[in-house]
Protein backbone atom coordinates (compact mmCIF):
# COMPACT_ATOMS: atom_id res chain seq x y z
CA UNK A 1 0.00 0.00 0.00
CA UNK A 2 1.44 3.14 -1.24
CA UNK A 3 1.07 4.80 2.02
CA UNK A 4 2.31 2.43 4.35
CA UNK A 5 5.55 3.05 2.20
CA UNK A 6 5.14 6.43 2.76
CA UNK A 7 5.28 6.16 6.14
CA UNK A 8 7.75 4.20 6.36
CA UNK A 9 10.19 6.53 4.19
CA UNK A 10 9.20 9.24 6.44
CA UNK A 11 10.40 6.90 9.44
CA UNK A 12 13.57 5.72 8.03
CA UNK A 13 14.22 9.10 6.92
CA UNK A 14 13.68 10.97 10.61
CA UNK A 15 11.65 13.45 8.76
CA UNK A 16 10.08 15.22 11.86
CA UNK A 17 7.20 17.02 10.27
CA UNK A 18 6.28 15.23 6.89
CA UNK A 19 2.64 15.63 4.85
CA UNK A 20 1.60 12.47 2.72
CA UNK A 21 -1.06 12.96 0.19
CA UNK A 22 -2.93 10.50 -1.15
CA UNK A 23 -5.87 9.91 -3.63
CA UNK A 24 -7.03 6.88 -1.86
CA UNK A 25 -10.02 8.11 -0.08
CA UNK A 26 -10.57 4.63 1.28
CA UNK A 27 -7.37 4.12 3.19
CA UNK A 28 -7.76 7.77 4.94
CA UNK A 29 -11.45 6.48 5.90
CA UNK A 30 -10.11 3.00 7.12
CA UNK A 31 -7.22 5.15 9.16
CA UNK A 32 -9.55 6.78 10.34
CA UNK A 33 -11.91 4.02 11.61
CA UNK A 34 -11.77 2.09 15.14
CA UNK A 35 -12.35 -1.58 13.24
CA UNK A 36 -9.63 -1.52 10.51
CA UNK A 37 -7.78 -4.77 8.62
CA UNK A 38 -4.13 -6.03 9.73
CA UNK A 39 -2.96 -3.46 7.14
CA UNK A 40 -4.14 -0.24 8.52
CA UNK A 41 -3.55 -0.89 11.98
CA UNK A 42 -0.22 -1.28 11.05
CA UNK A 43 0.52 1.67 9.24
CA UNK A 44 -1.70 3.76 12.33
CA UNK A 45 1.13 2.07 15.07
CA UNK A 46 3.84 3.59 12.47
CA UNK A 47 2.21 6.68 13.01
CA UNK A 48 1.03 6.96 16.49
CA UNK A 49 4.56 5.54 18.03
CA UNK A 50 6.92 7.73 15.65
CA UNK A 51 8.75 10.45 16.85
CA UNK A 52 8.02 12.96 14.66
CA UNK A 53 4.70 14.34 12.76
CA UNK A 54 3.38 12.70 9.81
CA UNK A 55 0.26 15.01 8.43
CA UNK A 56 -2.12 12.63 5.99
CA UNK A 57 -4.12 14.76 3.15
CA UNK A 58 -6.36 13.67 0.61
CA UNK A 59 -6.69 15.46 -3.12
CA UNK A 60 -8.50 14.27 -5.93
CA UNK A 61 -7.07 11.82 -8.92
CA UNK A 62 -6.73 12.19 -12.28
CA UNK A 63 -6.95 16.14 -12.54
CA UNK A 64 -3.20 16.86 -13.10
CA UNK A 65 -1.46 17.19 -9.84
CA UNK A 66 2.02 16.26 -10.83
CA UNK A 67 2.95 14.31 -7.66
CA UNK A 68 -0.25 12.07 -8.03
CA UNK A 69 0.06 11.63 -11.73
CA UNK A 70 3.73 10.52 -11.57
CA UNK A 71 2.67 8.12 -8.94
CA UNK A 72 0.03 6.87 -11.22
CA UNK A 73 2.29 6.73 -13.70
CA UNK A 74 4.32 4.47 -11.61
CA UNK A 75 1.78 2.14 -9.94
CA UNK A 76 0.69 2.11 -14.02
CA UNK A 77 4.16 0.67 -14.65
CA UNK A 78 4.47 -2.00 -11.52
CA UNK A 79 1.51 -3.83 -12.69
CA UNK A 80 3.36 -4.55 -16.04
CA UNK A 81 6.28 -6.23 -13.86
CA UNK A 82 6.09 -10.07 -14.45
CA UNK A 83 6.68 -10.51 -10.55
CA UNK A 84 5.31 -8.56 -7.25
CA UNK A 85 7.40 -6.78 -4.97
CA UNK A 86 4.81 -7.12 -2.05
CA UNK A 87 2.06 -9.44 -2.19
CA UNK A 88 -0.85 -8.17 0.15
CA UNK A 89 -3.53 -10.05 1.48
CA UNK A 90 -7.32 -9.28 0.33
CA UNK A 91 -9.29 -7.63 3.26
CA UNK A 92 -12.16 -9.77 4.51
CA UNK A 93 -15.08 -7.47 2.65
CA UNK A 94 -13.26 -8.12 -0.01
CA UNK A 95 -13.54 -12.02 0.10
CA UNK A 96 -16.94 -11.92 1.29
CA UNK A 97 -17.99 -9.85 -2.49
CA UNK A 98 -15.93 -12.53 -4.43
CA UNK A 99 -17.83 -15.53 -2.83
CA UNK A 100 -21.17 -13.66 -3.09
CA UNK A 101 -20.48 -13.30 -6.50
CA UNK A 102 -19.16 -17.05 -7.01
CA UNK A 103 -22.15 -18.37 -5.01
CA UNK A 104 -24.94 -16.51 -7.00
CA UNK A 105 -23.80 -17.80 -10.16
CA UNK A 106 -23.11 -21.45 -9.15
CA UNK A 107 -26.73 -21.20 -7.52
CA UNK A 108 -27.99 -19.70 -11.32
CA UNK A 109 -25.76 -22.19 -13.39
CA UNK A 110 -27.53 -25.25 -11.45
CA UNK A 111 -31.54 -23.22 -11.53
CA UNK A 112 -30.61 -22.86 -15.48
CA UNK A 113 -29.57 -26.65 -15.98
CA UNK A 114 -32.12 -28.08 -13.17
CA UNK A 115 -35.17 -30.39 -14.57
CA UNK A 116 -36.46 -29.69 -10.72
CA UNK A 117 -38.53 -26.06 -9.68
CA UNK A 118 -39.59 -25.26 -13.24
CA UNK A 119 -42.74 -23.93 -12.30
CA UNK A 120 -40.44 -21.27 -10.22
CA UNK A 121 -37.93 -21.09 -12.81
CA UNK A 122 -40.95 -20.17 -15.47
CA UNK A 123 -41.74 -17.17 -13.44
CA UNK A 124 -38.62 -15.98 -11.63
CA UNK A 125 -35.57 -17.35 -13.90
CA UNK A 126 -32.83 -15.04 -12.27
CA UNK A 127 -31.56 -16.41 -8.90
CA UNK A 128 -31.97 -13.70 -6.12
CA UNK A 129 -31.43 -13.55 -2.43
CA UNK A 130 -33.21 -10.41 -1.70
CA UNK A 131 -36.38 -11.86 -2.90
CA UNK A 132 -35.97 -14.61 0.17
CA UNK A 133 -39.59 -14.06 1.89
CA UNK A 134 -41.99 -16.72 4.06
CA UNK A 135 -45.60 -15.90 2.83
CA UNK A 136 -47.14 -18.56 2.91
CA UNK A 137 -49.52 -18.32 0.52
CA UNK A 138 -48.04 -16.59 -2.04
CA UNK A 139 -45.34 -19.35 -2.56
CA UNK A 140 -47.89 -21.89 -2.78
CA UNK A 141 -48.91 -19.98 -6.03
CA UNK A 142 -44.98 -19.52 -6.69
CA UNK A 143 -44.74 -22.98 -6.47
CA UNK A 144 -47.26 -24.62 -7.30
CA UNK A 145 -46.67 -26.99 -4.00
CA UNK A 146 -48.45 -26.97 -0.82
CA UNK A 147 -51.98 -27.40 -0.36
CA UNK A 148 -52.89 -27.65 -3.98
CA UNK A 149 -54.84 -30.80 -4.78
CA UNK A 150 -52.59 -31.35 -7.88
CA UNK A 151 -49.24 -31.64 -5.69
CA UNK A 152 -51.31 -33.30 -3.09
CA UNK A 153 -52.31 -36.12 -5.66
CA UNK A 154 -49.15 -36.51 -7.07
CA UNK A 155 -46.34 -36.32 -3.47
CA UNK A 156 -49.50 -37.97 -1.22
CA UNK A 157 -51.87 -40.00 -3.47
CA UNK A 158 -55.04 -37.89 -2.29
CA UNK A 159 -57.61 -36.63 -4.72
CA UNK A 160 -56.59 -33.85 -7.36
CA UNK A 161 -59.95 -32.64 -7.95
CA UNK A 162 -61.11 -29.01 -6.86
CA UNK A 163 -63.73 -28.89 -4.14
CA UNK A 164 -65.81 -26.76 -7.08
CA UNK A 165 -65.64 -30.21 -9.33
CA UNK A 166 -62.87 -29.23 -11.11
CA UNK A 167 -60.67 -32.36 -12.21
CA UNK A 168 -57.32 -30.85 -11.37
CA UNK A 169 -56.88 -27.95 -8.65
CA UNK A 170 -53.64 -26.00 -9.87
CA UNK A 171 -52.75 -22.35 -9.47
CA UNK A 172 -54.10 -22.01 -13.15
CA UNK A 173 -57.86 -23.54 -12.19
CA UNK A 174 -57.70 -21.24 -8.97
CA UNK A 175 -56.78 -17.99 -10.09
CA UNK A 176 -58.20 -18.42 -13.65
CA UNK A 177 -61.43 -20.19 -13.12
CA UNK A 178 -62.52 -21.62 -9.95
CA UNK A 179 -65.65 -20.52 -9.37
CA UNK A 180 -65.50 -20.03 -5.20
CA UNK A 181 -62.80 -17.75 -5.82
CA UNK A 182 -65.53 -15.39 -8.11
CA UNK A 183 -66.04 -12.49 -5.66
CA UNK A 184 -61.95 -12.41 -4.44
CA UNK A 185 -61.23 -12.27 -8.09
CA UNK A 186 -63.96 -9.64 -8.88
CA UNK A 187 -63.21 -7.26 -5.93
CA UNK A 188 -59.19 -7.38 -6.47
CA UNK A 189 -58.22 -8.35 -9.98
CA UNK A 190 -57.77 -6.40 -13.15
CA UNK A 191 -60.86 -6.49 -15.69
CA UNK A 192 -58.80 -7.75 -17.87
CA UNK A 193 -56.94 -10.36 -15.87
CA UNK A 194 -58.43 -13.41 -18.35
CA UNK A 195 -56.80 -12.08 -21.11
CA UNK A 196 -53.15 -11.87 -18.79
CA UNK A 197 -50.51 -14.24 -18.83
CA UNK A 198 -50.70 -16.53 -15.51
CA UNK A 199 -46.95 -15.33 -15.02
CA UNK A 200 -47.38 -11.95 -15.05
CA UNK A 201 -50.29 -12.02 -12.66
CA UNK A 202 -48.16 -13.60 -10.03
CA UNK A 203 -45.11 -11.48 -10.94
CA UNK A 204 -47.08 -8.58 -10.25
CA UNK A 205 -48.59 -9.59 -7.03
CA UNK A 206 -44.74 -10.86 -6.01
CA UNK A 207 -43.27 -7.33 -6.77
CA UNK A 208 -45.97 -5.37 -5.03
CA UNK A 209 -45.20 -7.29 -1.65
CA UNK A 210 -41.66 -6.82 -2.12
CA UNK A 211 -41.72 -3.35 -3.02
CA UNK A 212 -44.61 -2.14 -0.27
CA UNK A 213 -43.68 -4.66 2.28
CA UNK A 214 -44.75 -2.01 5.18
CA UNK A 215 -48.14 -1.77 3.22
CA UNK A 216 -48.57 -5.98 2.82
CA UNK A 217 -52.15 -6.64 4.45
CA UNK A 218 -52.46 -9.88 6.97
CA UNK A 219 -53.05 -13.24 4.64
CA UNK A 220 -56.14 -15.39 5.94
CA UNK A 221 -57.31 -18.45 4.88
CA UNK A 222 -60.23 -16.56 2.76
CA UNK A 223 -57.44 -15.46 0.38
CA UNK A 224 -55.38 -17.21 -1.51
CA UNK A 225 -54.23 -14.07 -3.52
CA UNK A 226 -53.01 -10.79 -2.49
CA UNK A 227 -55.73 -8.50 -0.99
CA UNK A 228 -54.79 -5.73 -2.95
CA UNK A 229 -55.79 -3.96 -5.83
CA UNK A 230 -52.94 -4.71 -8.52
CA UNK A 231 -51.68 -2.12 -10.50
CA UNK A 232 -51.91 -2.90 -14.47
CA UNK A 233 -50.56 -1.49 -16.95
CA UNK A 234 -52.49 -1.57 -20.78
CA UNK A 235 -55.62 -2.98 -19.44
CA UNK A 236 -58.61 -2.85 -21.38
CA UNK A 237 -61.84 -1.46 -19.51
CA UNK A 238 -64.73 -3.99 -19.42
ZN1 LIG B 1 -62.28 -24.95 -8.30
Amino acid sequence: MAVNAAVDYCITNHLQTSSIITDSRSVLLALANVNTNSEISIIKNKIRNYNGTIHLFWIKAHVGFAGNEKADEYAKEATRKPDVDIAIQYNTLFVKNIMKKEILAEWQRRSDDSSKGREVFSILPQVKTSRVQGDFYLNQLLTGHGALAKYQARFFGKESSCQCGHPIEDRSHLIFDCPQWHTIRKKYFPPCFRDSDIILLIKKTFELTLVQPSERMQWDSSHYLHPKPLRWLNCRAV
